[in-house]
């Protein structure tokens, strides 16, 4: 609270936030200006040393109205532009994210405890999104409707006006680009309410959207506040018209009791349990680095990690065995040195809980081939390091096999036919991705259609694009991101009708 940096990773924060944000203080951007909040503080964690890094006061009610009275008129001005001059004006913001990629990358690993090849990455992929959205921004448009030529009936695909995004702490500039890029883009304004526990990049990008050229400042306000607070503030909030949620199922559920209330839609990206089903005749290399790329990729902490391997019993132990020797030698340690692919794990709540599903999982009697907990060699550091892990011999039916981890913890399940695979994988509430090895053509469409999931990938895991739709199906929410679907979730169509016979019509009904 008294604003002294209190280590060498927070005196570099508050260089960074000198540089990127305006006065450099944490706190709520709205309308261009950083608002402090009225809350309880909170404290920004260092995950690779446990320290605190800085303290903000939680954004509360008169914060959250700030920023949807800016949205407002900030949403007004922008759908009265030209659609060419909305799309120039997010180029512009492609721009900036670029000419400070370094800067928010840093800032990215420093907070967050992502490795710092893969902040590079996701805020490269920024960039990508606005200019992808900022190519569509003139292309969106409705359609004509071929009626009796007694009327002429068109379609205008509108902005729901102010959009209310929310969070999660495990990608935090890459989610908010991914929602914000195809908000603006059909006309809405966003109010954006970042985890908690990672406020600055989202912070850093509304900063930075609001220097564009063209953009109204408000258009983009982010609230650096916590969920019960300032979140279901904004998702309640009057001038809510739409809400976008990204995180775990238990919140998503209680977004979409709260948006039902309102009579305001939802789009709810939500949590996983994917599975990844390798058969004896795959290609033994690339399935071994798919399988760990997989689930260790970000630590386990994504959305589509491969967190179930089912692995056909023929090749089962052997593939395990070298997966574990895979895992062993995957660079681990400090984000900021750029050759660690796995970093911590983003905070203590998430490391203690990972920590308790794996012993509960030994407990139940599945087999530790590799990892399970903080190695010797990162004890001492504070931080929140956790070994990649792979449990063998999982039941079905165990808590390990069903629900969401989000660690770097595999659970494997061999299993013997087709049949039984796809029975499997299916067998969780969840459906968010999942993919399948083999070389057998056949078999990998067939599998790649009885999975139910949003996204499937075949001898491949995680590739996404920002053109490719994305989402999740059952548990996983629903509404999809990415790509023009995208674009038509942030728009609501109106039917524009006119007569046009030469004499008058009925005046009211079914035209025919
Ligand atoms: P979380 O549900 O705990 O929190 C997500 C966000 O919701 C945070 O910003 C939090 O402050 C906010 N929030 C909490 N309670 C709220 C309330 N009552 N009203 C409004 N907002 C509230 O999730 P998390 O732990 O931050 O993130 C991990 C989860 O996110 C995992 O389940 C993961 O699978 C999921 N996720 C999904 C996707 C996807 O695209 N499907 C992508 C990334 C992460």
């Amino acid at each position: 609270p008294d604003g002294a940096p209190r280590t060498d990773a927070a005196a570099r924060i508050a260089e960074l936030l000198a540089a990127l944000l305006p006065g450099g203080r944490v706190g709520s951007l709205v309308a261009g200006a950083i608002l402090p909040g009225g809350g309880a503080m909170l404290d920004l964690v260092n995950p690779a040393d446990g320290r605190v890094i800085l303290s903000f006061a939680d954004a509360d009610a008169a914060v959250v109205d700030a920023a949807m009275a800016a949205a407002g008129p900030a949403q007004r001005a922008w759908w009265a532009m030209t659609a060419a001059a909305r799309g120039r004006a997010i180029w512009d913001v492609a721009r900036l994210v670029r000419q400070h990629a370094d800067a928010l990358a840093e800032l990215e690993t420093l907070s967050a405890g992502k490795p710092i090849r893969d902040t590079r990455g996701e805020v490269a992929k920024v960039a990508e999104m606005f200019e992808y959205y900022a190519g569509w921004a003139d292309k969106l448009h409705g359609d004509v409707i071929p009626v009796p030529t007694s009327h002429l009936n068109y379609t205008r695909p509108e902005p729901f006006g102010t959009v209310v995004q929310i969070t999660p702490w495990n990608a935090p500039i890459f989610t908010a680009g991914w929602q914000i890029a195809p908000a603006i883009a059909a006309g809405n304004a966003v109010v954006l309410k970042p985890s908690e526990l990672t406020p600055l990049t989202s912070l850093a990008l509304a900063a930075l959207s609001d220097q564009a050229a063209g953009m109204p400042r408000g258009l983009v306000s982010v609230l650096a506040g916590a969920g019960p607070t300032a979140g279901a503030a904004a998702v309640g909030h009057r001038d809510t018209r739409l809400v976008v949620f990204v995180g775990s199922a238990e919140t998503g559920a209680q977004i979409a009791a709260s948006t039902a209330r309102n009579i305001v839609p939802s789009i709810l990206e939500l949590g996983g349990k994917s599975a990844n089903i390798v058969f004896a005749d795959a290609d033994p290399r690339r399935a071994l680095l798919g399988a760990q790329a997989a689930i260790f990729g970000g630590a386990g902490q994504s959305c589509v990690a491969g967190s179930r391997l089912l692995v056909e019993r023929a090749i089962h132990a052997e593939f395990v065995e070298r997966l574990a020797q895979v895992a062993a030698l995957i660079p681990f340690g400090q984000p900021t040195d750029p050759r660690t692919q796995i970093g911590p794990i983003n905070n203590r709540r998430q490391f203690d809980r990972i920590g308790g599903m794996v012993a509960a999982a030994a407990a139940a009697g599945a087999r530790i081939a590799t990892g399970g907990g903080c190695p010797e060699a990162l004890r001492g550091t504070g931080g929140f390091f956790y070994a990649p892990t792979i449990l063998d011999g999982v039941a079905p039916d165990a808590a390990i096999a069903r629900e969401e981890i989000f660690g770097p913890v595999l659970a494997v399940l061999p299993f013997d036919t087709e049949e039984e695979a796809v029975a499997l994988a299916n067998a969780t509430p969840y459906g968010l991705a999942g993919a399948v090895w083999t070389q057998d053509v056949g078999r990998a469409h067939r599998v790649a259609a009885a999975v139910r999931a949003g996204t499937f990938w075949i001898n491949s895991y995680k590739t996404i694009n920002v053109a490719s739709p994305f989402g999740g199906f059952g548990r996983s929410g629903f509404g999809r991101s990415s790509g023009r679907e995208a674009l038509l979730a942030y728009t609501q169509t109106k039917s524009v009708w006119v007569e046009t016979a030469a004499e008058p019509g009925v005046a009211f009904g079914y035209v025919d």
